[in-house]
């Protein structure tokens, strides 16, 4: 048999720490078919938090960040499961064509063949950070297909707290400015529009800063497609509606 490193080393690495799906806990698979379901199952939804931040782009998500879907983000964001990667950018792929099909302004701009930008919201976890990878940026190539739509342009510019946490008011006084275009980029976005992919929305408050910085640079319109969305916590406050149409 021809060695085949990368199965070979799977192979080897299961026969010494079993598989186990991070959506439910159940071994023998890395990802059951049942948590696959609950990830890539249905289809995305324009959402929105409650209370809704000033500036919040329209935003386009998957599964409720909740349960087995919960379980696959953070095993493959906080343990290096780079091996769920394909099955997540499935789901921000559905969320990115959605959230582009509903934007005239992005839809016209893909149908006359000029440019649009897929632009990865930076990291403010430090345990990412730390090991060097780039999850977020490395799920928009694989959603968007295309490694020149995907525009590496915003960077935090000052140190800022782990999100995970923190209110949704600590979590925009933390933001707060903090996240700016690379220098040098702001003329390729001039006009441009954009799309700012994330891995979760919460508050909000990272998708109001990528958007906010963007057009400070003069982009385009800005939507925003993530993988997940976290549920509403109070399902009867009456402030919130049910989101018709586009
Ligand atoms: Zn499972």
């Amino acid at each position: 048999m021809p060695w085949r490193p990368g199965e070979d080393l799977r192979a080897l690495v299961e026969l010494v720490a079993p598989a186990q799906c991070p959506g439910c806990g159940r071994e023998g698979s890395r990802l059951c078919r049942w948590c696959a379901a609950e990830l890539g199952g249905g289809s995305p939804r324009l959402w929105r938090p409650t209370p809704c931040p000033a500036g919040f782009p329209p935003t386009w998500s998957g599964p409720a960040y909740d349960g087995a879907v919960r379980g696959i983000v953070v095993a493959w964001k906080e343990q290096d499961r780079v091996d769920l990667g394909p099955a997540l950018a499935v789901v921000l792929r559905a969320a990115l064509v959605a959230a582009i099909e509903a934007s005239p302004e992005h839809r016209e701009a893909v149908r006359s063949g000029r440019p649009v930008a897929v632009v990865p919201a930076p990291s403010a976890r430090a345990s990412t950070r730390s090991r060097g990878r780039s999850p977020v940026r490395e799920l928009a190539l694989r959603a968007s297909g295309s490694p020149r739509a995907v525009v590496g342009a915003l960077v935090l510019a000052r140190a800022v707290q782990d999100q995970a946490g923190l209110s949704a008011g600590a979590r925009a006084a933390n933001l707060g400015g903090a996240v700016r275009v690379r220098p040098g980029l702001g003329d390729a976005l001039e006009g441009v529009p954009c799309v700012v992919v994330d891995d979760v929305v919460t508050t909000g408050a990272t998708l109001v800063e990528c958007a906010r910085a963007l057009r400070a640079a003069g982009s385009g319109g800005v939507v925003a497609a993530t993988v997940a969305a976290t549920a509403r916590r109070d399902r009867t406050d009456p402030r919130v509606s049910p989101i018709a149409g586009g």
